[in-house]
């Protein structure tokens, strides 16, 4: 197969904006503040809103809250106050046949004004209306003046840039003003639009009736008269939907390339023989749940195939897809090869190694626990029955992706709580072995709309069961004036020998109050809260053998209370604790909050989240704690969360690997991203996509949009 290397050929579109005519260096300047640098960038500077300017509205048919366009004579002119006398402003009554209307200026020169708005003067004027009972105004209008002799019509001929059109209002830069910047950017759209190569198949445009993209840029910059503007203002006209599906379509290509190509990998077939799952099987406590189990059975299927696996394990807190991992590991090793675990702290890696030894021992195999704090000699001794091959499954954080560590025979790479890593740590921890299987679990469910982007690639299994037996995690705000309440309920539930957790945020720039405010905390709770408890600290910049004794202390009880940072995020197992007090809970994200309530509610009893929030918060923050009081369902929350914040914040937009769109809103053009992935991926099976000379350019464009992104150079 021939590398996919080639590049778009240089054109036009990737010249700098200097080069356009109207653009100086002045200029320039701004719209690099906007990032816009290059002529394609400036195409795709798209208006955020239109301004209706057809035609004229008569002064009676104004409508408030508008911005509107309209013709008036001058009829009385002159400096007065404001209704109590507060303030100074200038006010020009103007008419037509049908109404009257007052204009008001606020920040004037007097002088100015009244040489412009001498009554008689006739003029357009445009800006937004407002009303005050019955009566309508419009402050600081934009004008323009009509010669005595002059008529509408000759004014409309004469500037037709700016009337008898619906026109583009973009989004500016202090210093540019729309109609400076309308005047650039139509000789912009005029003189490059054209350049914009038509690269989407034909009749993949007209099946969803599309256009190519130099008239959707086009008109989505000027739309033509009879476009609807309702529709232009909620970007569900068909231009820029066509920019949208471009977008998408290519995103999916790529997606489905990368899965293609996997496919086409020599990857390891695994034989499945139970020689370790069988007896593990038989020592667990409990039953695997019928999700457990059906997962299970696509994992096995993949595993068995002569492709590597890439598959996604999803599944909210506790829903057991840790053991799931296990016996995924177990069927590897059964095959002579080895397992490696990522997981994103230090912490949870600790916590998976625990439980993963306890079982692995049990079965005669060797776990590893690779950490960025071994000294150097633990590490050289780690790395070396790593790469002989003595050990097994190895577990870390990322210092397992690190360059030094080399295995043996590495047949399966898990990636736990995937949406902490980019798309990047995938493909590192592929090239440790020969292509390895892989499988990423995540406990954040994936909306559809980023499953579709995202994890395009990947194959998904959901466990969407919970282990029998548990009962809703009950969750209740209390402000600071029912902290006592709080303390009652934890007092209850210590009383009846479970424990609790207590947690602090770290926000990055004061990690060193936060941190003094949870030591001070665990001080005070102890001293004065719960003297016949003990209580415990965790955080972040302790030493992992420190975490490592204050865990297991917490896990065999010899701590009821540990007050933590958010070190305990994810993953930790401690099925006696049954209440989790969250302090300032309006400082912590949606996602955050589930992920820590998950530590409780592990065992058959109740279990309780307690959310005290700062004194004060934003609206936002208040949203979130309404969401965490009333669900415990991750998929809602994660829908709520996608809603409150968007999808660009959702997963964190680079880091997550989230692609940023110039046009397409994943909220709002969900149903055109399947329709553009459907026929993505039958483009994708129907052309023999790496030689055929039809889609060699289809090739270059997907390269140049998303080659480095996407890592498709991979695929060649
Ligand atoms: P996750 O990683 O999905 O958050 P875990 O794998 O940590 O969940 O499982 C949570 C808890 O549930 C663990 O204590 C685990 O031992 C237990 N568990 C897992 N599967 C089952 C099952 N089928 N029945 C009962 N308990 C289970
Ligand atoms: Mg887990």
């Amino acid at each position: 197969m021939p590398p996919l290397t080639s590049r778009r050929a240089p054109s036009r579109l990737d010249e700098s904006l200097e080069t356009v005519r109207g653009i100086g260096p002045h200029v320039q300047a701004k719209l690099q503040k906007l990032g816009l640098n290059t002529v394609e960038d400036a195409l795709y500077h798209l208006p955020h809103r239109y301004e209706d300017r057809r035609q004229l509205q008569p002064i009676a048919r104004l409508r408030p809250g508008r911005q509107e366009v309209f013709y008036g004579e001058v009829l009385a002119a002159g400096e007065t106050h404001t209704s109590r006398k507060r303030r100074r402003l200038y006010e020009v009554i103007v008419g037509d046949r049908s109404a009257q209307i007052s204009l008001k200026w606020f920040r004037y020169r007097k002088d100015w004004l009244q040489k412009r708005f001498p009554v008689g003067q006739k003029a357009v004027f445009i800006g937004e209306v407002k009303s005050y009972g019955a009566l309508r105004e419009v402050h600081h209008p934009d004008a323009e003046l009509l010669s005595a002799d002059s008529t509408m019509e000759q004014l409309f001929k004469s500037d037709p840039l700016n009337f008898g059109r619906i026109l583009p209002v973009y989004p500016l830069t202090e210093g540019l003003s729309q109609k400076q910047f309308r005047k650039i950017w139509y000789q912009l759209v005029e003189q490059n639009a054209p350049a914009l190569p038509s690269i989407l198949p034909r009749e993949i445009l007209s099946r969803h009736n599309l256009v190519p993209l130099a008239t959707a840029i086009q008109a989505s910059h000027w739309p033509p008269n009879n476009a609807s503007l309702t529709e232009l203002e909620q970007g569900r006209d068909h231009w820029r939907q066509s920019l949208v599906f471009d977008e998408f379509f290519f995103l999916e290509l790529g997606l489905a390339l990368k899965r293609q190509g996997v496919q086409l990998e020599q990857g390891i077939s695994f034989n499945v023989e139970h020689r370790y799952t069988i007896p593990l099987n038989k020592m667990l406590p409990f039953r695997l749940t019928d999700a457990q189990r059906r997962v299970l059975g696509d994992i096995k299927q993949d595993m068995m195939q002569p492709h590597p696996m890439n598959r996604l394990l999803q599944g909210d807190v506790g829903s057991g897809k840790t053991l799931v991992a296990l016996m995924a590991s177990l069927i590897a090793i059964e095959n002579g090869y080895q397992v490696a675990l990522v997981a994103p702290t230090e912490i949870l890696a600790e916590q998976h190694f625990l439980t993963f030894e306890l079982w692995m021992e049990k079965l005669g195999l060797k776990t590893a626990l690779l950490q960025g704090s071994m000294t150097a000699k633990a590490r050289k001794e780690a790395l070396l029955s790593i790469a002989a091959g003595e050990i097994h499954l190895i577990i870390g954080t990322h210092a397992v992706l690190q360059e030094g560590v080399k295995f043996h025979r590495l047949g399966l790479g898990i990636i736990d709580e995937q949406h902490r890593f980019g798309v990047r740590q995938r493909g590192t921890l592929k090239h440790k072995g020969q292509n390895p299987d892989i499988l990423v679990m995540t406990a954040t469910p994936i909306p559809r709309t980023l499953s579709l982007t995202l994890y395009g690639d990947l194959s998904v299994s959901v466990i969407d069961q919970m282990p029998p037996g548990r009962k809703a995690i009950e969750t209740k705000l209390f402000r600071e004036n029912r902290r006592l309440d709080a303390y009652s309920l934890i007092k209850d539930e210590l009383k009846k020998g479970r424990q609790a957790y207590v947690v602090y945020p770290l926000v990055e720039d004061s990690e060193k109050s936060d941190l003094q405010a949870a030591t001070a905390a665990a001080k005070q709770l102890a001293a004065e809260v719960f003297p016949r408890n003990t209580v415990g600290l965790l955080h972040g910049r302790m030493k992992s053998v420190e975490k490592e004794q204050i865990m297991s202390a917490f896990r065999d009880g010899q701590i009821d209370i540990l007050v933590a940072t958010t070190v305990i995020e994810v993953g930790v197992d401690v099925p006696n604790a049954s209440v989790m007090l969250i302090e300032h809970a309006d400082r912590f994200g949606l996602a955050q909050l589930h992920q820590l309530r998950g530590r409780v509610g592990r065992g058959a009893e109740q279990s309780y989240c307690l959310l005290i929030p700062s004194q004060q918060y934003s609206e936002d923050a208040g949203k979130r704690l309404q969401v965490m009081v009333s669900t415990n369902d991750g998929f809602r929350i994660a829908e709520a969360d996608l809603e409150i914040r968007g999808p660009g914040e959702f997963l964190g937009t680079r880091q997550a690997g989230l692609p940023d769109f110039r046009v397409a809103n994943l909220l709002r053009d969900v149903r055109l991203l399947e329709v553009a992935r459907q026929e993505a991926f039958n483009y994708a099976r129907q052309t023999d996509y790496l030689t055929d000379n039809k889609s060699r350019e289809v090739r270059e464009e997907l390269l140049a949009r998303w080659g480095g992104r996407l890592e498709l150079a991979a695929i060649g």
